[in-house]
């Protein structure tokens, strides 16, 4: 083949690719707009309980406030658990409906799996969320496995709406050892781009509807502990809708 011909088509599938994996256009928020010492915990894959109800405990021990990116289909199963995060004070996020690889589906399946689970947020939060801690046309979103890919990124700037990935991973789905969790995030966390930091963890685990999170809240409870000692302040995403 020409070179020429041979490195053009190189190219043009190397751009392709990084379009689709990296599209230039939307809001992808990484972590907050801040100097502080202030960080953002979140949680994906709940409500599972016991263990969302164990973390809740752990949480309201030290009076801190959350994120949880939730799954529609196990909001629906569990809705006490909602109830009570809710109550709580905490921040629910939408984390799809069905937890599918949401960055290789069509833009229709993308917007449905985005719209289902709004629509469950949106009744609950009107039900049980008197006091309007958190305005429902302000529901955050994150795909699963932080897939925003351009199908994902195409519908989310459709309706304007940033996706809320992170800078800090605990690598709790692949361990359950408190100590590793708890570790991994504390040396992410307290490193000089530490202020600011998103971190994820897992209070469920997307492919094993009983899957258990011990680990994961004894490592909240630690991480909780040596940030606190340190001057960090924790936030749930709404406190800081003007960093992102
Ligand atoms: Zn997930």
């Amino acid at each position: 083949m020409n070179p020429i011909i041979s490195v053009v088509g190189t190219l043009t599938a190397l751009t392709l690719l990084w379009l689709f994996f990296r599209p230039p256009f939307g809001r992808n928020i990484v972590h907050l707009n801040t100097n502080q010492r202030i960080v953002a915990l979140t949680y994906d894959d709940g409500p599972n309980p016991p263990y969302t109800e164990r973390l809740l405990d752990v949480l309201a021990k030290h009076n801190v406030k959350v994120t949880f990116f939730m799954i529609g289909n196990r909001i629906e199963k569990h809705p006490e658990t909602v109830n009570r995060v809710i109550a709580e004070g905490h921040q629910i996020g939408n984390h799809s409906y069905s937890h599918p690889l949401l960055g290789f589906l069509l833009p229709p399946s993308v917007r449905r799996e985005i719209e289902r689970t709004d629509a469950l947020l949106q009744r609950l939060l009107r039900s049980e969320n008197p006091t309007g801690v958190f305005k429902v046309d302000e529901i955050v979103f994150r795909a699963p496995m932080l897939t925003r890919f351009l199908p994902v990124a195409w519908v989310l700037a459709k309706g304007d709406r940033a996706h809320i990935s992170c800078n800090v991973w605990s690598w709790d789905w692949t361990t359950q050892n408190p100590d590793k969790i708890s570790k991994t995030v504390l040396k992410k966390t307290l490193s000089s781009t530490g202020a600011g930091s998103i971190i994820v963890l897992h209070d469920g685990k997307a492919e094993n509807k009983n899957a258990n999170r011990s680990g994961t809240v004894e490592a909240t409870d630690r991480i909780i502990t040596a940030l606190k000692q340190d001057g960090y302040q924790f936030v749930r995403l709404s406190d800081a809708s003007h960093q992102l």
